[in-house]
C-alpha cells in the first residue's frame, strides 16, 4: 500500500495511465549534417500524419466528423509550411528549432487578428507544434481528452492545466508525487468529484502502468494488489458515502438558515462557466467565486474580449437574478498561465501575481472589466478583486472600472450601473487593515486557502510544510474573526471562498463570528446548508468561546471535530 495526500474524497477503482508530460527542452546546436535534421523532421510530420488519420478515423466512426483533425494533417501538407522549415534546417538550426520559429511565426499571424475563428485556428496551429515537437524528442503523447474510461491517471504534478484538458468521464481516479491539499489542482479535483492523492512519493516508479488498482481520495491510501476482499470493503465504503449524500439530499430546496432563524448566503465556487450547471444542480444561491483564470490557462494566446465577455455572460444568465460574484485575473503563485510570459521569480508566491500584476499589464485588466462591465447586462454581477495588500489597489482597480463605466456610457453599451465591487482577504496585510480597507469596498469574502498560507508562511502547495498548514492554528482563527468583525463594524457583508468555508466543522465558529456568506465547491451546499440547520447563536458562542481559550492548532482541531461529530453526526477520518 502507498500512501499519500487524499485531497478528493471518493474511491477509484482502474488501470494505471503514467502521464510524463515534461516541458519541452533541445539543445539549440547549430546543425551542419541538415540531410538528417531534414530526416528527423519528416519523420516526426510522418508520425503526427499517421496519428491524427488513426483519430479521425475513430472520430468518423463515433458519428461526429473528423474534419477539424483533417486540417490539421493540411498544415503539415502545406508546402509553404514544409519549405520554410526545410529553409531553416538548410541554415544550421536544428529540426526543434526550425519548428518552433516557423510555427511561432503562423501563430503570431493568426492572433493579431480579432476574429474568433482566426484566434482558435492559433490555437489549433499551437498544439500541432506541440506533437510534431513531441515526436522528434522521442515521447509518448496521448490524447488527455480520449483516455479509455476508468483510467487512473499517474503524474508527477497536477496542474490546473491537466485538469482542464482531461475529460473527467473517463478518470476513475488521480495520483500526483506532488501537491498539497490546497493546491488548485486539488480544489478542481474536488469539484469535478475526481478521487484523489496527492504528494505520493515514487508513484511513477512504484505503480506499474496497466495494473488495476484502488485509490482511496480521502484517506489517501492507495492499494496496487488487492483480493476480493479488500475490493468489497471498498465497495462498501463507496455506498456510505453516497447514503451521506442521499442524506444532504434532503436539504435540497430549502433556506439557508440556523436552527434560530439566522439567515446565511449559500454560495458555490466555479472555474469555468460550464460548472455552472453543477451550481445550478447542487442547489447554490448564486456564484460566490467564478475563478477567471482558467479562461486563460492552456492556450497560447490571451483570450479575447468577446470571448471573456461571452463567457461571464454564459455564468450571468446561467444564474439567472442570482448573485453571481467574478474575480478578476489571478495569476501567479501556482497558477501559471503560460501565454502572458511572465518572468521566472525566486518566490512566486510573494511575487507578481493578480492584483499587481493586473494594475501593470493595463491594457489586459482593461479588457477584462471591460468584458466584465458588458457582462453584468445580464445578470446581477459583481467584480472581485483578488491578493489585495493595500487600500491603494483598491482606488486604482475603482478608477480603472470607472474610466471604463464612462467609455461604455459612450458607445451607449449597457451594464449594471451600481455594481458592486468586493475584495478577497488573503494576505496577512488585507487582514491586519481589514478596518481600512472595509471603507472602499462593498463587501469582504475571505480566501482562507491562501490566508492560511501567508500567516503561517507554509506553501499552501508544498507537502513538507503541510504539518503548518491549517485553518486550525489560533494565528488563522484570530484573523478570520477580526476580518469579519471589520465587515461587521463598516455595515458591509462578509464571505468566504476559501476551501475552509465547506469544512463543517468550522460552521459553527463562523456563525459564532457573523460570517454572512459560505461560498463552496457545488458538491458541498447541501452538507453546509444541512450543518447550519443544525447550529444556533448561543450553541456557536459557547463553542467560541471555548475555541478562543484554546491555545495549540491541535486543542482547537480535536475539539471542533469532536463538537462535528456530536452535532451533526459527522465522522471525520482524521483528528
Ligand atoms: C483562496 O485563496 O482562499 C481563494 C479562494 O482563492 P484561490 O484558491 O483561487 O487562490
Ligand atoms: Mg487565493
Amino acid at each position: 500500500m502507498l500512501k499519500g495526500i487524499g485531497v478528493s474524497d471518493g474511491i477509484g477503482i482502474g488501470k494505471v495511465i503514467k502521464y510524463i508530460g515534461a516541458p519541452v527542452v533541445y539543445a539549440d546546436t547549430v546543425i551542419t549534417d541538415t540531410a538528417t535534421e531534414r530526416n528527423r523532421f519528416r519523420k516526426a510530420v510522418g508520425q503526427f500524419v499517421q496519428r491524427n488519420e488513426e483519430w479521425a478515423g475513430r472520430v468518423d466512426t463515433s458519428g461526429a466528423d473528423g474534419k477539424i483533425l483533417r486540417s490539421h494533417i493540411a498544415v503539415l501538407n502545406d508546402p509553404w509550411v514544409l519549405s520554410q522549415i526545410n529553409m531553416e534546417i538548410d541554415g544550421g538550426r536544428c529540426a526543434e528549432r526550425a519548428v518552433e520559429m516557423v510555427f511561432a511565426h503562423l501563430i503570431a499571424r493568426l492572433s493579431s487578428v480579432e476574429d474568433k475563428h482566426m484566434r482558435q485556428r492559433a490555437e489549433d496551429i499551437a498544439d500541432i507544434k506541440r506533437q510534431i515537437l513531441q515526436n522528434l524528442l522521442g515521447r509518448e503523447d496521448f490524447d488527455l481528452k480520449d483516455l479509455p474510461s476508468d483510467t487512473v491517471l499517474i503524474l508527477e504534478a497536477l496542474t490546473p492545466a491537466i485538469m482542464a484538458e482531461i475529460d473527467v468521464r473517463n478518470i476513475a481516479a488521480i495520483v500526483a508525487e506532488k501537491g498539497g491539499m490546497a493546491s488548485h489542482s486539488a480544489i478542481i479535483s474536488r469539484a469535478l468529484k475526481i478521487p484523489t492523492v496527492l504528494n505520493v512519493a515514487n508513484a511513477l516508479k512504484e505503480i506499474d502502468a496497466g495494473t488495476k488498482i484502488i485509490v482511496d481520495g480521502g484517506t489517501g491510501e492507495i492499494y496496487t494488489s488487492f483480493d476480493n476482499n479488500l475490493k468489497h470493503k471498498f465497495f462498501r465504503t463507496r455506498e456510505i458515502r453516497a447514503r451521506k449524500e442521499a442524506m444532504a439530499e434532503m436539504f435540497k430546496e430549502k433556506k439557508t438558515v440556523t436552527a434560530d432563524g439566522i439567515k446565511k448566503e449559500l454560495l458555490a465556487n466555479i472555474g469555468l462557466p460550464k460548472e455552472v450547471a453543477a451550481a445550478v444542480a447542487g442547489d447554490a444561491e448564486g456564484i460566490g467565486l467564478f475563478r477567471t483564470e482558467f479562461l486563460f490557462i492552456n492556450r497560447d494566446i490571451l483570450p479575447a474580449e468577446e470571448e471573456q465577455f461571452e463567457a461571464y455572460k454564459a455564468v450571468a444568465a446561467g444564474m439567472k437574478d442570482k448573485r453571481v460574484i467574478i474575480r478578476t485575473l489571478d495569476v501567479g503563485g501556482d497558477k501559471n498561465i503560460p501565454c502572458l510570459k511572465l518572468k521566472k521569480e525566486e518566490n512566486p508566491l510573494l511575487g507578481f501575481r493578480a492584483i499587481r500584476y493586473c494594475l501593470e499589464d493595463r491594457e489586459l485588466y482593461r479588457t477584462q472589466l471591460r468584458a466584465l462591465l458588458r457582462a453584468s447586462a445580464y445578470g446581477n454581477v459583481a467584480i472581485m478583486i483578488p491578493m489585495i495588500t493595500r487600500v491603494d489597489e483598491i482606488l486604482k482597480v475603482r478608477a480603472m472600472i470607472q474610466e471604463t463605466k464612462k467609455e461604455l456610457d459612450e458607445k451607449h453599451v449597457p451594464y449594471k450601473k451600481d455594481i458592486e465591487v468586493g475584495i478577497m482577504i488573503e494576505t496577512p496585510a488585507a487582514c491586519l487593515t481589514a478596518d481600512l480597507l472595509a471603507e472602499h469596498v462593498d463587501f469582504f469574502s475571505i480566501g482562507t486557502n491562501d490566508l492560511t498560507g501567508y500567516i503561517l508562511a507554509a506553501d499552501r502547495g508544498n507537502a513538507d510544510v503541510n504539518f503548518l498548514y491549517s485553518i486550525f492554528d489560533p494565528a488563522v482563527i484570530r484573523g478570520i474573526k477580526y476580518i469579519i468583525a471589520c465587515a461587521k463594524k463598516r455595515g458591509i457583508s462578509c464571505g468566504m471562498c476559501g476551501e475552509a468555508a465547506a469544512d463543517v466543522r468550522l460552521i459553527p465558529l463562523l456563525v459564532a463570528f457573523g460570517l454572512d456568506v459560505f461560498s463552496v465547491d457545488p458538491s458541498n451546499i447541501l452538507s453546509v446548508r444541512a450543518g447550519l440547520s443544525k447550529l444556533n447563536q448561543s450553541k456557536c458562542n459557547a463553542i467560541a468561546k471555548a475555541v478562543l481559550e484554546k491555545k495549540t492548532e491541535q486543542d482547537i482541531r480535536i475539539y471542533l471535530t469532536s463538537k462535528a461529530k456530536h452535532i451533526f453526526q459527522f465522522d471525520h477520518e482524521e483528528t
